[in-house]
């Protein structure tokens, strides 16, 4: 049975796409590394630093085969047509993959061709079209919202679309504000959105790589925590020591206020996450009794 965040916390891992040998050992060693806490799921970004579906493909079915660990592809639409999106999904149908991330993604600067299917809600309706029930289908959310979405009541409103057209959850774009989430959460509910609605955690590692990712994003760095991660300049260490402190509480919280689960950007790196993941005792013995608790 497919982990199903609505019967028990879910808890997953992102990777991207290597591109150059050293990334790929890198990676093969924060995978080992992960997957040793039996993580429900790895997923695999597409697009992201210019990565192709191929490369997708083959790190999802990789990762998959060496870890015994289900794999998620993402899956994104914008500026590609339709037959490409059916050829994409018969493959990894084939290679038995049944759980996929479906995204609108981004256009490439200077493209303009948005292709046949504009939104995800749209990729969703066309997954369910073309495949029925086969794939597990998580969707983007946006607890401080989506930066293009013309205010918040609309990006909500096309959150719902996704869920009417089918998905099967949820995964939140990253955040360091608790209320955010809970807030984004009973909205939804209000709404009649009833999927699980996975926070996503992203480890601080790297404070000029997380400004920058958060400026293209749209995720709220608390000015606080700006200030403190300025302060310590270089120093590797404390930044991430300081990380993992700081978003070990913020797991801590979301769980205890029901989230139902966690997904890590772990940014092919294993460390910090391994780090909350011990702190916040997400150990072995739990991942026992989740397993029990999918095959019953
Ligand atoms: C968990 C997660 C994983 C991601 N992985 C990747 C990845 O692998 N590769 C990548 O390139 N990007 C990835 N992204 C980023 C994502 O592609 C971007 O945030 C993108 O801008 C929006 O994608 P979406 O699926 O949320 O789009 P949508 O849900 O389509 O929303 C995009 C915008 O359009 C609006 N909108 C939605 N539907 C409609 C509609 N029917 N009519 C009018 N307006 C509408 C929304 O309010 C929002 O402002 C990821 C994001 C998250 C949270």
């Amino acid at each position: 049975m497919r982990p199903h965040a609505r019967d028990r916390q879910v808890f997953s891992f992102e990777f991207f796409p290597p591109r150059t040998p050293e990334a790929v050992g890198k990676l093969e060693v924060a995978r080992d590394r992960l997957a040793a806490l039996r993580p429900d799921y790895f997923s695999v970004t597409f697009g992201a630093g210019g990565s192709t579906r191929e490369r997708t493909f083959e790190t999802v079915v990789e990762i998959r085969d060496k870890t015994g660990i289900p794999a998620a592809p993402h899956v994104s639409c914008i500026g590609y047509p339709t037959q490409a999106l059916r050829d994409v999904l018969a493959t990894y149908r084939s290679a038995g993959i049944d759980r996929i991330v479906a995204l609108r993604g981004d256009l490439p600067s200077g493209t303009s061709s948005y292709g046949e299917l504009r939104y995800a809600n749209e990729l969703v309706e066309f997954i369910r079209r073309e495949t029925g029930d086969h794939f597990f289908i998580e969707v983007a959310a946006y607890p401080e919202f989506h930066p293009q979405a013309p205010g918040a009541e609309a990006d909500l409103f096309n959150f719902k679309r996704k869920v009417d057209a089918g998905a099967d959850s949820a995964i939140t774009q990253y955040f360091y504000n608790v209320d955010a989430y809970s807030r984004f959460v009973e909205a939804s509910r209000r709404l009649g959105i009833d999927i699980p609605i996975v926070p996503g955690v992203m480890p601080i590692i790297n404070c000029t790589q997380l400004l920058r990712f958060s400026d293209a994003c749209g995720a709220e760095i608390p000015r606080w925590i700006l200030k403190r991660l300025r302060d310590f300049g270089d120093d590797r260490v404390a930044i991430r020591d300081f990380g993992v402190d700081v978003t070990t509480e913020l797991c801590r919280q979301l769980l205890e206020r029901g989230a139902p689960g966690l997904h890590f950007y772990a940014m092919n790196q294993a460390e910090a996450s391994i780090a909350i993941w011990r702190n916040l005792g997400i150990g072995a013995a739990d991942a026992q009794s989740r397993v029990a608790v999918s095959a019953a």
